[in-house]
């Protein structure tokens, strides 16, 4: 049976390797804080003392983090994946980075005999714990293919982009689209609550009209109550406009709107706000 690794055990990381752990496989898990590592540990996985320590003793290693920092260094740091890789041996970045990241731990990870796929995600804390993500992938296709048990227990559909750096591509342009939609439902509460209209009536008028969407009945809600339960923490949504504005510029594409709302999210962490969900960036317009 496959033994699987998995690197950094987050609000979605938790999750996913819940799901490789109740399915039955052979599961090893670190993270920076190893208290993190106890719920699972509990479920049946073991535990590893560094990221060298997973790849080395598994057949495929996940990594859930953060952000590029993260990334780069669970993989490249002291004791990180990149010293325990071995020939054959697999390596699936999920985070969402940019491309420069991932085509860095890839020609590494090849480098040093073995194989690199690109991961990420959409979905959220919830869809993890389900094992109903939307897995989108780049790189290796033998290490896609033997993957996909895995990704068939963490999401509901997963395909193959072939290229690597495409996935992280695709990812950022999805994650564009949400953030300026949330900064734009933000205002668009804000103006209703200001003009004296009835925010709930918006909310049934949005909820049974074409800009329904289950952003707009999840998240409206909790801008309504004033609530904002963490599942996709604002500073990854502000670091995953930054990134997608970052490659508009390097390819001359206009972004005016995602340039706008990236702003907001930048606003929001300097209010203190980062570790809220992503729609707490209703509260700089509120
Ligand atoms: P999270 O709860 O903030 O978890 C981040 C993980 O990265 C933790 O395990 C954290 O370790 C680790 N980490 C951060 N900096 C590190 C460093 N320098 N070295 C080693 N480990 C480090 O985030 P999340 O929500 O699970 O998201 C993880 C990734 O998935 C992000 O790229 C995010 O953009 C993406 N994503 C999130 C969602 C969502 O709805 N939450 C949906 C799709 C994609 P500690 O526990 O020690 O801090």
């Amino acid at each position: 049976m496959t033994k699987y690794g998995f690197l950094g055990l987050g609000i979605m990381g938790n999750g996913m390797a819940a799901n490789l752990v109740k399915a039955g496989y052979d599961v090893t898990v670190w993270n920076r804080s190893p208290v993190k590592c106890a719920s699972l540990v509990a479920q049946g996985a073991k535990q590893a003392k560094t990221p060298e320590a997973v790849t080395a003793s598994c057949d495929i290693t996940f990594a859930m983090l953060a952000d590029p920092e993260a990334a780069r260094e669970v993989c490249f740091g002291p004791e990180g994946a990149l010293a325990g890789i071995g020939e054959g041996r697999g390596y699936v970045d999920m985070s969402t980075v940019d491309e420069e990241t991932v085509k860095a731990i890839a020609i590494s990870i090849t480098t040093a005999g073995g194989r690199f796929l690109e991961s990420p995600v959409s979905g959220s804390k919830k869809p993890a714990m389900d094992g109903t993500l939307v897995i989108l992938s780049a790189g290796d296709e033998s290490l896609y293919k033997d993957a996909i048990p895995a990704f068939q227990l963490m999401g509901k559909m997963s395909s193959s982009l072939k290229k690597t750096g495409q996935a992280a591509r695709m990812k950022l342009v999805v994650n564009m689209i949400m953030g300026s939609m949330m900064t734009a439902l933000s205002e668009g509460v804000a103006l209703c609550r200001k003009s004296g209209l009835n925010e709930f009536q918006l909310l049934e008028v949005l909820s049974n009209g074409a800009l329904a969407s289950p952003m707009v009945k999840g998240k409206m809600p909790t801008m309504l109550d004033g609530v904002f339960p963490t599942n996709f923490p604002l500073k990854h949504m502000q670091k995953d406009m930054r990134l997608a504005v970052s490659l508009g510029d390097r390819l001359s594409q206009p972004l005016p709107t995602a340039a706008a709302a990236n702003e907001l999210f930048k606003a929001a962490r300097k209010a203190g706000l980062s570790d809220e969900d992503f729609a707490a960036v209703f509260k700089i317009l509120s």
